[in-house]
């Protein structure tokens, strides 16, 4: 659909749901991918399916020293990174009278933390290459969502991570935007007790669930030279979930 050919794309939380969605729409368009998973076995049966040149790195977005030494690593195999996609999340959903510090801790570790780790040292990258693309996979919940205090700040966190890196960024054509999936099919809202599910379901005017892929091909329009004139913005994916 769009031409990746010779590029090199990361993908972290790539191991499964909206990642591998993304990891294997990315390949299919052309680009070598590295699937990016705190679940490495996960990751490894993903990059099995996005073709030869795919690979799988064990990688916790959280940790700052991990995410230096991979990126130093793939600039030492490749000599580039076209494209990072921060999508590797997780949520710890209670009401805020019952949110623990824990709670509070991880999500922002993982969901904005890493985000801000990936970024800073691929922009070092991207900057002397003068290209680049940086997508963050946000939330709808970043507007406020009961329950996800810590998500929806951290969301929200990435939201504005996205457009100040857009800002900094642009004079050196890297692209930054962030996406808001709304209710997607992963393992993330399948553990939703039923109702809630199905009330999910009837905030969606596209009559349906979002597949892993619906996100993946924006992501792949995103990352391709057609969406060069697109940065700094927060697009809603979800059906018409967020109208
Ligand atoms: P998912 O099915 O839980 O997949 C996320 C993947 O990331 C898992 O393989 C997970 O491993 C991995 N991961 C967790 N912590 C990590 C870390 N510290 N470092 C690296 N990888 C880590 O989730 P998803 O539903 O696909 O969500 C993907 C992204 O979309 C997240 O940022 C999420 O907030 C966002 N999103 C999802 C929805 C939705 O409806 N599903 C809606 C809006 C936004 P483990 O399973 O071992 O934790």
């Amino acid at each position: 659909m769009f031409d990746h050919e010779g590029r090199i794309a990361l993908v972290t939380g790539a191991g499964q749901g909206i990642g591998a969605g993304i990891a294997k729409c990315l390949s299919r368009d052309g680009a070598t991918v590295v699937c990016a998973d705190i679940a490495v076995d996960r990751a490894t049966a993903v990059a099995a399916t996005c073709g030869v040149s795919a690979r799988a790195v064990a990688l916790d977005v959280s940790d700052r020293a991990a995410c230096d030494n991979l990126v130093d690593d793939l600039v030492a195999e490749n000599g580039r990174i076209d494209v990072l996609v921060n999508n590797a999340g997780i949520n710890r959903d209670a009401m805020l009278h019952k949110m623990t510090d824990e709670e509070w801790a991880a999500v922002l570790a993982v969901d904005l933390s890493g985000p801000f780790f990936l970024s800073r040292a691929v922009a070092r990258v991207m900057r002397t290459q003068n290209s680049g693309r940086i997508i963050n996979i946000a939330s709808a919940s970043w507007m406020g969502n009961i329950g996800q205090s810590n998500y929806a700040a951290a969301k929200a966190g990435v939201v504005g991570l996205s457009r100040t890196m857009s800002k900094e960024l642009a004079r050196y054509n890297i692209t930054v935007n962030a996406l808001c999936p709304g209710f997607i099919e992963t393992s993330m809202t399948k553990s939703l007790p039923e109702n809630i599910f199905a009330a999910q379901l009837d905030k969606i005017p596209l009559g349906r669930i979002g597949k892993p892929e619906d996100v993946g091909d924006l992501v792949s329009f995103l990352a391709s030279e057609r969406a060069g004139y697109i940065t700094g913005e927060i697009i809603n994916i979800g059906g018409g979930y967020q109208i």
